[in-house]
């Protein structure tokens, strides 16, 4: 059995697709010059999947009522997929199965092959904490379906080689009104705790209260860890870690210079040390 992890990236479209949308506006603009401004734009059903701006109401079923529409939704671009960009090449009854316990990856593969028979099979799990919204799954679908079509077709499992890179390529021309299938995705994981080292401010994420504060301490500068209110973290963990991350940019070049036998786990304890110190000094 081989396992691919896709760790996931907020997709960045190229901007050749912007312009060729304003080109094939501008074209169509022509022969209807009139309707072109009482005509609001129809929205595809793929990108009726987006999450829509907090404050703007919210039409499609799926996005509304994820959780409960996810396995329709999953068959429902399964079958749209296969067909426009995979060529009806994948089998209609491809394994696909919700998993709880994943919890850092969005999606992978699991490849398997009988023993002494040519049979190649493949299994797809999507996590049901990572792909939390109806575009997570669109996206994290349509990239495992990838890896899924090179060991059913071609029989490689190559990771994101060229026979995946082949996958991908095709489904970014059939669906460019999506994000581009790209080989990893980050995506910011929505914990529900969030534990915030008292030395250095960075913030861990937890799905349950997991984290026993009195047994782990913080991986950069080993600080004690509290469990921040629930609801709350956000705003810190936008603020706090960036100056520490400008802390380390700026220190870690001489920190490491001034002991050769450090090595980066030894920067960053002194780092977070220093930071701590600082911090302490500075009031902040
Ligand atoms: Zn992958
Ligand atoms: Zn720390």
């Amino acid at each position: 059995m081989m396992r691919c992890l896709c760790v996931f990236a907020t997709p960045i479209r190229p901007k050749w697709i912007d312009k060729r949308k304003d080109k094939e506006n501008s074209l169509s603009s022509f022969k209807t010059p009139v309707n072109k401004f009482l005509e609001r734009k129809k929205e595809s059903f793929l990108e009726s999947l987006n999450t829509p701006p907090v404050g703007t109401p919210v039409r499609s079923p799926f996005v509304k009522d994820f959780k409960k529409k996810r396995t329709e939704l999953t068959a429902k671009l399964f079958a749209m997929f296969n067909k426009t960009v995979f060529e009806s090449k994948i089998p209609d009854n491809l394994e696909i199965l919700w998993n709880k316990r994943m919890t850092k990856t969005a999606g992978y593969c699991v490849y398997t092959k009988r023993k002494f028979s040519s049979v190649r099979e493949v299994r797809i799990e999507l996590s049901e904490k990572v792909c939390d919204s109806a575009e997570r799954l669109r996206d994290t679908l349509i990239h495992e379906m990838c890896h899924a079509a090179c060991w059913l077709i071609h029989g490689v499992n190559d990771g994101h080689g060229r026979f995946w890179k082949y996958w991908a390529c095709k489904a970014n021309v059939a669906h460019p009104e999506i994000p581009m299938v790209k080989r990893c995705h980050s995506y910011e994981i929505h914990t529900k705790f969030k534990y915030q080292c008292q030395q250095c401010k960075a913030i861990v994420g937890r799905h349950s209260k997991s984290l026993d504060v009195t047994k782990k301490c913080c991986g950069l500068c080993r600080g004690r860890f509290v469990l921040l209110p629930t609801g709350k973290g956000k705003e810190g963990k936008k603020q706090q870690p960036n100056k520490f991350a400008m802390f380390v940019k700026e220190n870690y070049a001489s920190i490491k210079k001034s002991n050769d036998r450090f090595k980066h786990a030894d920067v960053m304890r002194v780092l977070g040390q220093e930071f701590a110190r600082k911090a302490t000094i500075a009031g902040d």
